[in-house]
């Protein structure tokens, strides 16, 4: 940005220099817009860089227009194509945007949206993209991304001139049917009308394409940063456990980043185009609507025209605004009902053998019938406010075909214009009501936006959130030792509401030595685990771990992955760490031989398997992985008696340097273990301690 500003700097000197010196013909504002130009791009070096590449990109157009300008006084233009030298308007309303654009960048909500979009635009990961006739190049994604957005406005600002070209050539056009002159209409047909369509509908294309790849490579980047965060140090676990207001995650990461993506990009284009659309064709306006009096006096106003639309399109906006508000929190709602239904019917396929045993059916239909009616309710209030918006724009967009015509119409009868300049003002008003009324077109996309911007806001704000909760100080503790055995010191284990659980002021648990936790339902045992594990945070105290030992844990119903069964008794292992021997041999092991031969069949084991060959299958994942300690929280609770003790005897046999803590309630278990821990209410009864079975007085 600071060279970008040198350059602009430097031509603004030189036409300053050129003007002064009395050389050339254009005003002396020119050259001070310029370097105003310069001066932005120096103080818009902090805003988004999304916002950034607008600004450079309309601090080009400038100075492009401006090398014009001077050329055209200069008398550097051939003769012949005076027509296309653009109005001394162009680049300051060039300028006036990048400016506005600047201002925009404070805007709160704006930041918000900036703050996703530089997601991508600033990502400093490796990339590569074929260049055609470069070949492969090698570029950040970040700068990649950067340079299709340039290249995407340029091609945009570039549109606009083609429409204003275009314009022109509507008015020699039909000032070739007023004095009918066929050869001035074959002309304009032949040699202005096929090569500007011509440029037109490849440039069209090439943007299609171009901001396709840009949408999709954007995309693809906020998915993988999304799904990293939300994924990462169990964040979604523990958001689960302490935050509501970020529902639906699945929705956010799935469908509002796409939302985001598409109408963050065509929102800004097309608030580009039409703002450059505007400038060009009010100046047209203006030049057209000079010594126009006023309808009924003869009063001149200067740009009447530019008045009139103005007024027209204020007014339009302002009254779509009023109607349409309420379609903000109404989709919003829309999309969090539709979400919630999905959610319900994907749990019911999921559960639907316990649904079916129970006969919940009933139940499930009322609930699902209550959620369905939420999405209707809701939906008939949108279509209802969408209907009054819609009389209102379809009328309208209806009064815009001939309200053009109603202005100018008198002008031409009076002779002030000619039939191809009547044309040619309706041509431009229509274009720059338009852009006016952008803001109408767009206002349900805005008001759809809006949500999707909240949702991916409250979604990164609980994250952030989550991770900061996990950093603070009132939480347990998971230290690395130096030793060898897993210690508790003073530990105090809470619910999400802050409910003292467990207490534990001293507990060692030593390596090689089984220990067996026992204790009443709902004493805590699996929330110990968890708080073992790491992934329960609330409480405070030390849980000391040995240093670089591995741990898993094994629950009484393991989470199976949906897909092969190699898949499924490798988790959570990514592919290709184990050979399919060492899994097939875990399978037999843990008994389950008859699956060895389906390792690439694929199907939803969970439905499948029963209860126990579930647990078995989970097993076989601690085989597999070896870990240093293994948590069996009632892992084993849906076997038979000697098949239980058989799977115990293994493990000891097949990993010998695995110390286990099992929790179970079977007495027969304590015959697997070295030692007993039992659950004991404390002295005030409302919380539970793990008490050493073997010596009870040396754990309190
Ligand atoms: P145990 O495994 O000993 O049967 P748990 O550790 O599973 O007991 O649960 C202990 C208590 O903590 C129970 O009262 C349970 O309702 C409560 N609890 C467990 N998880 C949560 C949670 N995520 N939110 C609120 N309460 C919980
Ligand atoms: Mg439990």
């Amino acid at each position: 940005m600071i060279k970008a500003s040198i350059g602009v700097a430097a031509v603004g000197l030189a036409v300053l220099a050129a003007s002064l010196s009395g050389w050339g013909s254009f005003p002396l504002i020119l050259p001070v817009i310029t370097l105003a130009t310069a001066g932005l791009l120096y103080v818009a070096r902090g805003i988004p860089k999304f916002l950034r590449v607008f600004i450079a990109m309309l601090a080009g157009a400038h100075v492009v227009v401006v090398g014009l300008l001077v050329a055209a006084a200069a008398g550097l233009v051939p003769a012949g194509y005076e027509g296309y030298v653009p109005p001394v308007s162009t680049p300051i309303g060039a300028s006036a945007f990048a400016l506005l654009i600047y201002a925009l960048s404070f805007v709160p909500v704006i930041r918000t949206i900036m703050a996703i979009a530089d997601r991508y635009f600033e990502a400093g990961a490796e990339s590569m993209i074929r260049v055609p006739g470069v070949g492969l190049v090698r570029a950040t994604e970040g700068g990649i991304g950067t340079m299709f957005l340039a290249v995407l406005i340029g091609i945009n600002l570039f549109q606009v001139a083609l429409n204003v070209r275009l314009n022109f050539f509507s008015r020699d056009l039909f000032n070739s049917f007023q004095d009918r002159n066929a050869e001035a209409f074959w002309y304009q047909l032949l040699w202005v009308f096929v090569p500007l369509a011509t440029v037109h509908v490849i440039v069209a294309l090439t943007e299609v394409y171009l901001g396709y790849v840009l949408r999709i490579r954007w995309r693809s980047y906020l998915n993988e940063v999304f799904v990293g965060e939300w994924l990462g140090g169990s964040t979604h676990y523990r958001m689960q456990l302490s935050h509501a207001e970020a529902d639906n995650p699945d929705q956010r990461i799935a469908e509002d980043l796409r939302k985001y993506v598409e109408t963050t990009y065509s929102l800004s284009i097309s608030l580009l185009t039409q703002s450059a659309t505007l400038v060009s064709f009010v100046a047209i306006l203006w030049s057209i609507s000079q010594g126009f009096t006023f309808p009924g006096t003869d009063y001149v106003v200067p740009g009447l025209l530019v008045w009139f639309v103005i007024a027209y399109a204020v007014l339009g906006t302002w009254l779509t605004h009023v109607i349409g508000r309420p379609l903000i929190r109404l989709n919003f709602q829309q999309e969090r009902y539709e979400a919630d239904y999905r959610f319900s019917l994907a749990r019911l396929r999921e559960y639907a053998e316990q649904i079916a045993l129970l006969e919940g059916e009933p139940a499930e239909k009322e609930r699902l019938g209550g959620r369905f009616a939420q999405i209707i309710r809701n939906y008939m209030a949108i279509v209802s406010r969408y209907l009054k918006l819609q009389t209102f724009t379809l009328s309208y967009f209806q009064a815009n075909v001939v309200v053009p015509y109603l202005i100018t119409a008198p002008y031409f009868f009076a002779g002030k214009i000619t039939l191809g300049q009547m044309q040619q003002t309706v041509g431009a008003f229509s274009r720059v009501e338009s852009a006016l009324t952008f803001f109408i077109s767009a206002y349900t996309t805005l008001a759809d936006y809006k949500a999707v911007i909240d949702r991916l806001t409250t979604f990164e704000g609980a994250i952030a959130e989550v991770q900061a909760g996990a950093r603070a100080e009132e939480r347990l503790r998971l230290k690395e030792g130096e030793d060898a055995a897993l210690r508790l010191h003073n530990l105090m284990v809470a619910l999400p509401n802050g409910r003292e659980l467990v207490r534990a002021r001293e507990l060692v648990f030593r390596p090689g030595e089984s220990v067996l936790l026992t204790g009443p339902s709902g004493s805590g045992k699996s929330t110990l685990f968890r708080a073992i594990s790491g992934i329960w945070p609330f409480g405070h105290g030390e849980i000391v771990a040995p240093q670089g030992a591995t741990m898993m844990l094994l629950p009484q119903r393991p989470y199976i992955p949906i897909g092969t069964l190699r898949g499924a008794v490798t988790y959570p292992a990514v592919t290709g760490t184990y050979r399919d021997e060492e899994i097939v041999e875990a399978l037999k092991a843990v008994r389950l031989p008859h699956l060895a031969d389906q390792l690439d069949v694929e199907d939803n084991w969970t439905q499948r398997l029963s209860g126990g060959e579930q647990q078995r299958l989970a097993i076989a994942r601690a085989l597999l992985a070896r870990p240093d300690w293994l948590l069996l929280d009632e892992a084993t609770a849906a076997l038979d008696e000697p098949t239980e003790e058989a799977i115990y005897r293994m493990l000891r046999e097949r990993l010998p340097k695995t110390t286990v803590i099992s929790i179970g309630h079977r007495s027969t278990l304590a015959a697997f273990h070295d030692r007993r821990i039992d659950m004991r209410p404390t002295a005030s009864g409302d919380q539970f301690s793990p008490t050493d079975m073997r010596a009870p007085a040396a754990a309190q």
